[in-house]
């Protein structure tokens, strides 16, 4: 068998970090190129280690910067900058999986070349699924592109299926858990007043900001509903929310017969990577067994939708047509953007989106093209609606 190679779509980030510590444990992967959008310092110093063959960066100055201090070192790292070259090593010949690990709808074009041109695409992007929806389901097939899961719960439910996307008659239901974030047992008048520290302190997994602030709202239990809605081809009502403090159950899955299968694991997304890297193997990921009888307790409870009022707008939002989801997952980026850099007071983060959701003219969408420009959209009227709050 050739040698896999890869490209890691937002190597600098929270997921792009888990991947290249699996990799370097395993070794059975050429690294092609790896990404960044400003950091160009900590991508320097991953190309030095990695010797990809290309880097890319989001700016022109970046770009120079790195490719000086990568000639001065002797390294053979090319680097290229902007959108058109995210795509271009996310579908080039040479490349066999794709980890999708950038953050937001940015990470769209590039997850969506990959699609396009067969690769092994390894899903972390949720954004870019929720975005093109039926549009990147119906590439995925036509290219015979192999789209895994790299969502602790979307690998976990991947795995309760036995290791399918395909949902069978014999599948009651699907059982979507979420630790429920920082803010589960918060007074809920209290909750004005949190802040972007508080907000990122999720009790169990070091992410990203976007994403622990998603967490922290339940609009990433919301976005996961529509991603596993797509993956698994199943309409969102066959998929509940549960709340599972202790992040060990990473999901489940109901069967007719009355049973119930579930993945367990520590709350460490080097597990889920490690398991689509090494699809349909296994290998080592770093990450020990679980000791049960140290687990002092596994619970599971209902959520609180007055508390998470997104998580009933992400399943209103699922059975309606793409573009709400388009509207919905714009509107969340540019709400938690401003709630983390420009004082949006937390509870505004969920009005925003409600408002944006409600007044957005429908359209249809029928191609990546139509998505991004909704999605332009949908970012103008969101902007427009926070600066008439101030
Ligand atoms: P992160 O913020 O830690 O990293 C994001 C990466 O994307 C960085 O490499 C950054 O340079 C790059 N990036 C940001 N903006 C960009 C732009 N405009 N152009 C090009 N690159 C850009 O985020 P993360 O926590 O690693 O999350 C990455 C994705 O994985 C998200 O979609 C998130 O929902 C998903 N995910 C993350 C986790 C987790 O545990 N962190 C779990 C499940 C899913
Ligand atoms: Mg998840």
């Amino acid at each position: 068998m050739s040698r896999k190679s890869i490209t890691i779509l937002g190597a600098t980030g929270s997921i792009g970090a888990s991947t290249l510590a699996v990799l370097e444990a395993s070794r059975d992967f050429d690294i092609y190129a790896l990404t960044a959008h400003q950091s160009a310092e900590e991508l320097l110093e991953l190309c030095l280690r990695y010797k990809p063959r290309f880097a890319v960066l989001g700016a022109e100055a970046a770009g120079q910067q790195i490719a000086t201090s990568l000639r001065a070192q002797g390294s053979r790292t090319e680097v290229l900058v902007g959108a058109e070259a995210l795509k271009r090593v996310a579908s080039a010949p040479e490349v066999t999986h794709v980890m999708a690990a950038i953050v937001g709808g940015v990470g769209l074009p590039p997850t969506f070349a990959a699609v396009q041109a067969g690769k092994t695409v390894l899903l972390a992007n949720k954004e870019a699924l929720v975005m093109a929806g039926s549009i990147f389901m119906t590439a995925v097939e036509r290219s015979n592109a192999k789209l895994l899961p790299v969502d602790s719960e979307h690998n976990a439910i991947f795995q309760c299926l036995g290791q399918s996307t395909t949902v069978g008659p014999s599948v009651n239901r699907i059982l979507l858990t979420g630790s429920g974030g920082p803010f589960l047992r918060t007074p809920i008048d209290s909750l004005a007043d949190v802040t972007p520290e508080d907000a990122c302190r999720h009790p169990n997994w070091d992410m990203g900001r976007k994403i622990s602030v998603d967490s922290a709202t339940m609009m990433n239990k919301g976005l996961e509903l529509i991603e596993a809605a797509w993956l698994f081809g199943v309409p969102a009502d066959k998929i509940e929310f549960l709340i599972h403090p202790q992040s060990i159950v990473h999901s489940m899955v109901e069967f007719i017969d009355g049973s119930v299968v579930a993945q367990m694991g520590q709350p460490d997304m080097r597990t889920p990577i490690a398991h689509v890297l090494a699809y349909p193997d296994r290998q080592v990921s770093g990450v020990s067994g679980l000791d049960f009888a140290a687990l002092a307790d596994l619970s599971f409870e209902t959520p609180d939708y007055q508390r998470f009022p997104l998580l009933g707008l992400a399943r209103r939002v699922a059975s309606e047509p793409l573009c709400q989801a388009v509207a919905l997952n714009a509107a969340n980026e540019m709400a938690v953007a401003a709630f983390l850099d420009a004082g949006l007071p937390y509870r505004e983060i969920a009005t925003t989106i409600e408002q944006v959701v409600s007044l957005i003219p429908r359209k249809e969408l029928l191609c990546i093209d139509d998505v991004l420009d909704y999605d332009h959209e949908a970012r103008s009227l969101t902007t427009e609606l926070l600066s008439t709050d101030d």
